[in-house]
């Protein structure tokens, strides 16, 4: 499928055609285009000819089922995870991934480890969420919120990313609230403030994993080209703006960045941040590092909380299909 070739297709028909394509696809998610009957027949049948609306891929489901991780094959044969993340009260998240790989090389992260392989097209990104609108449909089921946590740094791959974003959130086309897609970034140049001056409200996530610019650099290399206190500059601005809050992602890796000190660094950093809160994650093992233990982890929060910060945690998901977010790497195992 490719949306400029499509709005080609029918180019010489009547303009609210569009507009229907666009609900059978988007909002009805069908998945050929017999059922698309408030098209006429020859129009189908021109549709057919011209754009597939298979999406094929290899599905693998965690034991509890409440993860399931879909790996979509593209057209040059590579291969794209996407995740399901099912929640209580019928919430779903999807967790799509902007890149094949990433070229920033965090320790920790599996993507990082496979290398970059190319940014993914802005109907690739879709064909994620839709892959999982139509599982979740045939349980009567939707898609309610949208994270850029797969695979990939999103703003390194920002217009394309972008462009997904508008047309999930176009009332005409998958119709999600902006305030139910988040990004998540390890801060590259730019990127927030370009996202700030956008006006859209969705959310910004922010991968901090250290309040220390050195330990953070060891962490996340990227981040000696561009420091913390840099990116801070641009979530304080992209706050003053926006009025919406910002998630710092803090992943917890033993001996490495969960003592009492790098605590109390992180306190330091958040106390003069407002609508700022910490997302501890408990990290999935995919190397040589290990997560912090349950207690560690606890002193940590605890730490944190008792100086004023609000913080969540984010609990594994999928581990047993390395179905985690940020544990993504391409590869059918
Ligand atoms: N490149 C972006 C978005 C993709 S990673 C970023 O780094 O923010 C999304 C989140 O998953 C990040 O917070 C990342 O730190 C986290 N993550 C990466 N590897 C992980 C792992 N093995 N276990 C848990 N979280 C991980
Ligand atoms: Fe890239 Fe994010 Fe993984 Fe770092 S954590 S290598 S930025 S995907």
């Amino acid at each position: 499928m490719n949306l400029d070739y499509l709005e080609k297709t029918l180019e010489k028909e009547p303009s609210f055609r569009l507009k229907q394509v666009k609900k059978a696809i988007f909002q009805d998610l069908i998945e050929n285009w017999s059922e698309a009957t408030t098209l006429s027949l020859s129009l189908r049948e021109n549709l057919k000819e011209k754009h597939s609306l298979n999406i094929q891929a290899e599905v693998f489901s965690s034991q509890d089922k409440e993860t399931i991780k879909a790996l979509i094959s593209l057209k040059d044969n590579l291969k794209v995870e996407t995740v399901l993340m099912r929640h209580k009260n019928n919430r779903n998240t999807i967790c799509v991934s902007s890149q094949i790989g990433c070229p920033l090389g965090c320790i920790f992260c599996a993507t990082g480890k496979m290398g970059f392989q190319r940014n993914l097209e802005p109907l690739e990104i879709i064909e994620q969420v839709l892959f999982f609108a139509r599982y979740l449909k045939k349980e009567n089921q939707k898609v309610t919120n949208i994270v850029f946590m797969g695979m990939g740094e999103p703003f390194l791959n920002y217009d394309n990313v972008l462009e997904s974003i508008r047309i999930l959130n176009d009332k005409e086309s998958f119709n999600l609230g902006a305030r139910r897609i988040s990004i998540s970034t390890v801060g590259v140049k730019g990127g927030i403030t370009k996202l700030a001056d956008e006006n859209l409200e969705i959310n910004l996530a922010v991968s901090l994993h250290s309040a220390d610019d050195e330990l953070r650099s060891r962490i996340i290399p990227a981040n000696k080209e561009y420091s913390l206190q840099k990116i801070l500059e641009e979530v304080d601005s992209y706050v003053k703006k926006s009025r919406r809050r910002v998630m710092f992602e803090y992943l917890m890796i033993r001996d490495l960045n969960d003592s009492n000190e790098c605590a109390e660094e992180l306190v330091r950093l958040m106390k003069k941040r407002k609508l700022c809160f910490i997302n501890i994650i408990s990290y999935n093992p995919t190397g040589d590092l290990k997560p912090s233990l349950g207690v560690r982890i606890k002193e940590f929060k605890d730490i944190l909380e008792k100086s004023g910060i609000t913080v969540t945690q984010r609990y594994r998901f999928g581990k047993d299909i390395q179905g985690a977010c940020g544990q993504l790497a391409g590869e059918s195992k």
